[in-house]
């Protein structure tokens, strides 16, 4: 029976298919590499016990320890529920729909083309050149309308940074149009190649920053905006009055103590240390084709039998991201860095398989 429910909703919304997240994707797996969360967890416990109140909307403790971490002040951190949720706020404060578009450069980060079809803003898009550095000349031609420029820096899923002079010159193109957001989500694993330090010189420039990554809290879901204090005011104009729950905000603050910054670069540390020998030990296997460099804790690879390769460690409990699907990423899986053990697990699981269920692919 039609309940008539469905023509109620907003054309858009009938027109989207929900971002496939890694969980939602589910699997069976005991070795999970396919969403790029830190292998093990980081115990913590609840010290407030004030859940009869409503939460601070940007604690302060949260906020004070995230902008001594980051290297700015205090007006210039925004705290909200992940990363996910600054793209969103971003687009929600500039974008006008029907009429302002974001642009990204696939292939990278599935939730900047979610978010803009939620909310019902044009999306374009600039194809990476074949290195995955930023096509200037393309995006100059397609800013016109455009409020919010996306670059993901280390680029999930390709792993590289993108050059920073670069990004220079789309900001200077951009300047007084459009913002130009940086997202950092991974930064902790290259940490030079932040953008902080360009904040002074470009109003305009935005920083998207998370606990799930390097700090191991991707359950959590805290994230945070960095940018002048005149853009942060307008981010708090759309925000939610109470993003963050009295449990996250106290552990967050836990998490950006000197405590928790000494373990969380301590796991970095160790996660560097199993990627490059999870690089080295891909590039010896035979059906590898190309093992790409990464400044992040996951690897990208192109294999000569990707859908086998990824079908047969999927049985095994081993569990990738397929990245086959994006533009120039044909034949390419995204593998988690996670514990050495788990590494190796790839590794053996990859020499075993056999030759003839490879070569059935390729005929
Ligand atoms: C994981 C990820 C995010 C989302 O981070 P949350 O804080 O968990 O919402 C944002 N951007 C990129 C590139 C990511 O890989």
């Amino acid at each position: 029976m039609s309940s008539k429910i469905e023509e109620l909703a907003r054309a858009n919304v009938r027109a989207l298919t929900p971002y496939l997240s890694a969980r939602r994707l589910g699997g069976n797996g005991d070795v999970w590499l396919n969403a790029n969360e830190y292998p093990l967890a980081v115990p913590f416990e609840l010290s407030q016990q004030t859940l009869n109140r409503y939460p601070e909307c940007q604690p302060k403790r949260v906020i004070e320890r995230y902008a001594a971490y980051a290297g700015l002040a205090a007006d210039q951190v925004l705290v909200c529920r992940g990363a996910d949720e600054g793209i969103e706020l971003l687009i929600r404060a500039f974008c006008e729909p029907g009429k302002d578009a974001v642009l990204f450069c696939p292939p990278t980060y599935g939730m900047y083309s979610v978010s803009a079809e939620t909310i019902g803003v044009e999306y374009r898009t600039v194809e990476a050149h074949e290195d995955w550095q930023l096509n200037l000349p393309a995006i100059a031609e397609k800013l016109d309308g455009v409020k919010v420029v996306y670059v993901c820096s280390p680029n999930n899923p390709t792993g590289n940074v993108i050059n920073p002079d670069d990004i220079r010159q789309l900001l200077e193109m951009t300047r007084g149009k459009a913002l130009v957001v940086a997202d950092e989500a991974y930064i902790e694993f290259c940490p030079q190649a932040s953008l902080t330090g360009w904040l002074k010189e470009y109003p305009h420039l935005v920083i998207l920053r998370t606990l799930s990554k390097a700090f191991a809290l991707a359950g959590l879901r805290c994230g945070f905006t960095l940018a002048n204090a005149e853009v942060i005011a307008l981010l708090m104009k759309v925000i939610a009055p109470y993003p963050l729950s009295t449990p996250v905000a106290d552990i967050a603050g836990q998490a950006l103590s000197d405590q928790g910054l000494a373990l969380m670069r301590q796991h970095v540390a160790t996660l560097i240390a199993n990627r490059e020998k999870l690089i080295a030990d891909l590039r010896k296997c035979d059906f590898v084709e190309e093992v790409y460099n990464s400044d992040s804790n996951y690897v990208l690879a192109r294999f000569t039998a990707a859908s086998t390769v990824f079908k047969t460690l999927w049985d095994q409990g081993i569990i990738l991201r397929d990245q086959n699907k994006q533009p120039g990423l044909s034949g390419c899986l995204r593998i988690t860095v996670g514990t050495a053990e788990e590494c190796d697990r790839v590794i053996s699981a990859l020499q075993t398989l056999s030759g003839a269920s490879v070569s059935r692919e390729q005929a």
